[in-house]
């Protein structure tokens, strides 16, 4: 599905020197490269504070303890996402509200939303699914409305641009109160290992989340109150300098294979490809396909007889996780989340995909497809 080591190679010379750098400056933690990517990633993103940390669920978590949510508050999260979104909910003894996604974006549907508001409803957590902006000017539109605090999980979207109204445009993750990201290798922006960050331009806010990142203090031994302990180390920031300068390239490589996949697939009916709204750029995190009337499973088995990978992102949508089973939770009935979860299909997505690759996929799929 991802060719990470493809994609290191090119840039092997650069990040095997950042790495040996590392080495000999002994700064393992909180070194100058984390310095340095922090201050890169702040100006990439265009927030006013940036905070690095250990991956994208504890950026996650560390933004809905930074805004002191209390158990039995509501959070309202789509179903059909990663379940890093909503398992850090239940963690944190938070509810999760489950709520609907629009079938055409794969995103938090504001109807749903809405629909959902209670008055223990505390924040809403968009997800920027796939790498296609979920719709932010009206979700913040209801977040004010109703006093919620809005949380980006932006861990499938940097890069992204969301374009309001009003024709200004922000990166995803600099919208909400808070944004959260992951640099978890396949991810768009992916390090050797684990990574994360978190995005506000709330100054208070910052400065209580670097404190929670780092257990609960600034001054070393006081500790004002119970945080966690997550951070990005000096050779994940380093792979990260190197790979932040290559993003923007790299989202265009992803945007190349997306369109040559989207005229292969063009005007067949039994296929939908990824839509883009208007608001919205698509950094295509994965490529995923809506099927009609074809049998998943055989086409999968089909694609895996000829080596190529697909998946289903993903296969149990939240409410209907074990997980949640003990919980008491409010919405249960999403039609719309349990038909795309029976209808989509992943292809192989990533920054080094050649036109041999893409013909010989699309030609297989379109294969099974039509016969
Ligand atoms: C990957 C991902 C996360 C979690 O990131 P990790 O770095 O793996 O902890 C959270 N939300 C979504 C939507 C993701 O895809």
């Amino acid at each position: 599905m991802v060719d990470t080591k493809s994609q290191y190679l090119n840039i092997k010379s650069a990040v095997d020197d950042a790495i040996h750098e590392v080495l000999d400056s002994a700064a393992y933690i909180n070194g100058k490269p984390v310095q340095d990517f922090t201050a890169a990633l702040n100006t990439y993103q265009g927030s006013a504070h940036t905070i690095t940390c250990g991956n994208g669920t504890d950026a996650l978590q560390i933004a809905m303890m930074a805004l002191d949510l209390q158990p039995g508050d509501e959070v309202i999260t789509p179903s059909y996402t990663y379940i890093a979104t909503t398992e850090v909910v239940a963690l944190l003894k938070l509810t999760p509200v489950f709520v609907e996604v629009d079938p055409k974006t794969f995103c938090i549907d504001p109807v749903s939303v809405r629909n959902a508001i209670t008055p223990k409803t505390k924040a809403i957590v968009p997800v920027h699914l796939y790498g296609h902006a979920a719709p932010m000017e009206e979700i913040m539109q209801i977040a004010a409305e109703f006093g919620l605090y809005v949380i980006e999980d932006n861990a499938q979207a940097i890069g992204c641009d969301y374009t309001f109204l009003d024709g200004s445009k922000k990166k995803t993750g600099s919208i909400g109160t808070i944004g959260a990201t992951s640099f978890y290798p396949s991810k768009n922006l992916g390090a050797y290992g684990d990574g994360g960050a978190i995005f506000t331009n709330d100054a208070a806010l910052a400065q209580k989340m670097k404190m929670i990142a780092n257990h609960g203090q600034q001054t070393r031994y006081y500790h004002e109150m119970v945080g966690c302990n997550s951070r990005l180390d000096s050779m994940q920031a380093a792979v990260l300098n190197i790979k932040l300068k290559n993003l923007d390239d790299y989202t265009n490589a992803r945007r190349n294979a997306a369109n040559f996949y989207n005229n292969a697939f063009a005007e067949n009916e039994k296929i939908t490809v990824p839509y883009v709204a208007p608001y919205s750029t698509h950094v295509y995190h994965q490529y995923t396909l809506q099927l009609h009337n074809v049998n998943r499973d055989a086409l999968s088995a089909y694609l895996a007889e000829k080596k190529i990978p697909s998946m289903i992102y993903y296969p149990v949508p939240g409410h209907r996780q074990k997980m949640f089973s003990g919980f008491d939770l409010p919405t249960l009935d999403l039609a719309i989340t349990d038909w795309l979860t029976e209808r989509v299909i992943s292809l192989p997505m990533h920054t080094e995909m050649d036109q041999e690759q893409l013909s010989f996929i699309t030609e297989n799929v379109l294969n099974f497809i039509n016969n």
